[in-house]
């Protein structure tokens, strides 16, 4: 997938015989909540924020008034967090982190 969204593959056109270049990029996954965890880098309900589309805690899974449209993970939130994980040195400190952040 790597090679298709960043040098593309060559073929021969069957029609003109002329050789191409396929690119492509994944668009969308469906999964169930597992799996869509572990696709987006996240630890899932398992973790203390659960849920990989709000920031909502353990302590506030059965808060029946958590807004989840207030409190929705913005894409550039998760990318800041996963800029910030390469760069964290020691498994103690991307322990905490993921702790953190689910
Ligand atoms: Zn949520």
């Amino acid at each position: 997938m790597r090679i298709l969204e960043t040098e593309g593959i060559t073929v021969i056109d069957c029609v003109t015989g002329l050789e191409v270049t396929l690119g492509g990029q994944i668009a969308f996954i469906k999964s169930d909540m597992p799996q869509g965890c572990e696709i987006a880098g996240h630890v899932g309900p398992k973790g203390n924020k659960l849920c990989r589309s709000c920031t909502i805690s353990k302590q506030q899974a059965s808060d029946q008034t958590f807004d989840v449209f207030v409190n929705q993970r913005q894409q550039a939130q998760n990318n800041a967090i996963r800029v910030g994980m390469h760069e964290l040195k020691t498994l103690s400190a991307i322990k905490k982190q993921t702790t953190n952040t689910g």
